[in-house]
């Protein structure tokens, strides 16, 4: 038998605890460390959804990028079950229900999110952008696009179901990406020479500011630029423990809705 303990170490192999910010809270969160796994739930967050999910399916764990507890946001002060995330909280250890949680590790490794972005978005010769945490990538597109074809095509590559950007006037050819909040990273793209920034969660005053630094910035949204990691947790899990049963929660997907003027 496969227990929790397990799991976390070699998942803690993939993407060592040391890489992890200061401020993060990764590894196993909940549940019994000896508890027997035979199937487990991967998703991005786990939501009240996913762990219900995982209820229903039998899942012993639940395998995630955002802590479910503890990090920069969510603090737990009280577990209580008339508050949402006592709620969840409870929900997962009265049903037995384990959770790890890969975040900052995760997004830094070799083969971790950000490395998934750059494959979904078919980078050539990704390598690592030089940003000062080491989160974000940056290569080449097999041939240059404008903006709009490559906004479009970022939204097919990631499912997202629109992006938000700002131009500079340039052509899309050496392109950064930093999945989830890499607004930070931007100098580091300029720097590097990318005329092209894909990440999240970007702010008015970043778009603003982008004509005037040379860089055309696309918000392609915090679910789809980390989601592509899923798969890459799925496949390593599998292949570490083949007896394991390993699949992708169906219950998360993006939450946030695109409307156009005209649709
Ligand atoms: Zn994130």
């Amino acid at each position: 038998m496969i227990t929790v303990r397990e799991i976390e170490q070699a998942l803690f192999d993939l993407a060592p605890k040391e890489l992890a910010m200061s401020w993060d809270n990764v590894g196993q969160l909940l549940g019994d460390p000896e508890l027997n796994v035979e199937k487990v739930l991967v998703s991005l967050d786990i939501t009240e959804d996913v762990a219900d999910e995982a209820i229903a399916r039998g899942c012993q764990l639940i395998v995630a990028h955002h802590p479910v507890m503890n990090c920069k946001w969510l603090p737990v002060q009280s577990v209580r079950s008339d508050t949402p995330q006592g709620h969840l909280l409870l929900k997962l250890l009265r049903n037995g229900v384990s959770a790890i949680c890969m975040h900052t590790n995760l997004d830094i490794t070799e083969g971790g999110v950000n490395d998934a972005l750059a494959e979904a978005l078919e980078l050539v010769d990704p390598g690592p952008l030089g940003d000062p945490e080491g989160l974000c990538r940056m290569g080449t597109l097999r041939q240059p696009m404008a903006l709009p074809d490559f906004a479009r095509f970022v939204c097919r590559a990631l499912g997202a179901n629109g992006v938000r950007c700002a131009g500079a006037g340039k052509l899309v050819s050496k392109v950064a990406v930093g999945g989830g909040a890499c607004g930070d990273c931007e100098d580091a793209a300029i720097q590097a020479g990318c005329d092209t920034f894909v990440t999240a969660d970007l702010t008015y005053h970043t778009f603003l500011e982008a004509k005037g630094k040379g860089i055309n910035l696309i918000d392609a949204g915090h679910f789809p630029t980390e989601d592509p990691v899923c798969a890459k947790l799925i496949s390593y899990l599998t292949e570490q423990f083949p007896e394991l049963s390993v699949t992708k929660s169906a219950s998360h997907r993006e939450v946030i809705q695109y409307y156009v003027e005209g649709d």
